[in-house]
């Protein structure tokens, strides 16, 4: 099994991605001494690509990077790559959260989708890309407990009218970005016989 060093550190997103390669990559965790590395470029691609290749070059080992962006159509397809940062620098997902409703309140278009890049770098600079679009909806208001980050605002389309954060964690991987993402990294890495 191809061992790979995972190069997120929020915990919520390394748990998801755990999940969706358990049994067919031997994910390990990045190096704790590993400083965060700052998402400077202006594309999901770029900036996952910042992160794998810190954590590749740092271990010498593969590393798989997952970089996500919230595009709301009201907003002209803001937060995007600032999805993190939408109410500041050190925002928590909470204030994220109360930013985004306040900045839609009122607003009858609430179409948005999510965003997942997903991309493995190998030390010899071969790379995979992947990405998965979950098209959806931002809720009235906060709904549901489990998940994290804009989880509790966003209605996947392809659902039952919950959020994200009112469904198992099985069933936010059958319809999200991050599920799209990795399904396809893992079916490429399946087909790639140098990997
Ligand atoms: P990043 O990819 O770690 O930079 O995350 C970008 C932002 O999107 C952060 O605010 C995350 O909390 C949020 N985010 C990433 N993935 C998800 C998700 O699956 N659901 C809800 N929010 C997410």
């Amino acid at each position: 099994m191809l061992r790979v060093v995972c190069a997120s550190a929020n915990p919520h997103k390394v748990a998801e991605i755990a999940d969706l390669v358990r049994g067919l990559v031997d994910l390990v965790a990045r190096p704790i001494d590993l400083h965060d590395v700052a998402e400077t470029e202006s594309t999901l691609i770029g900036n996952a690509r910042l992160k794998a290749t810190a954590v590749c070059e740092a271990t010498n080992q593969p590393a798989l990077a997952d970089d996500t962006g919230l595009e709301v159509d009201a907003l002209h397809g803001e937060p995007g790559v600032f999805t993190a940062r939408f109410a500041g620098a050190n925002a928590t997902d909470a204030e994220n959260r109360a930013k985004l409703l306040l900045a839609l309140h009122g607003e009858k278009n609430r179409a948005a989708r999510f965003r997942t890049v997903a991309l493995l770098t190998w030390p010899d600079g071969r790379e995979i890309v992947c990405q998965g679009v979950c098209e959806g909806l931002i809720a009235e208001s906060e709904q549901g407990e489990r998940g994290f980050g804009y989880d509790p605002v966003f209605i996947p389309a392809l659902g039952d009218g919950r959020t994200f954060a009112q469904m198992s964690v099985a069933e936010k991987h059958s319809f999200s970005h991050r599920g799209m993402a990795f399904r396809d990294l893992l079916r490429r890495l399946g087909e790639s016989p140098t990997a």
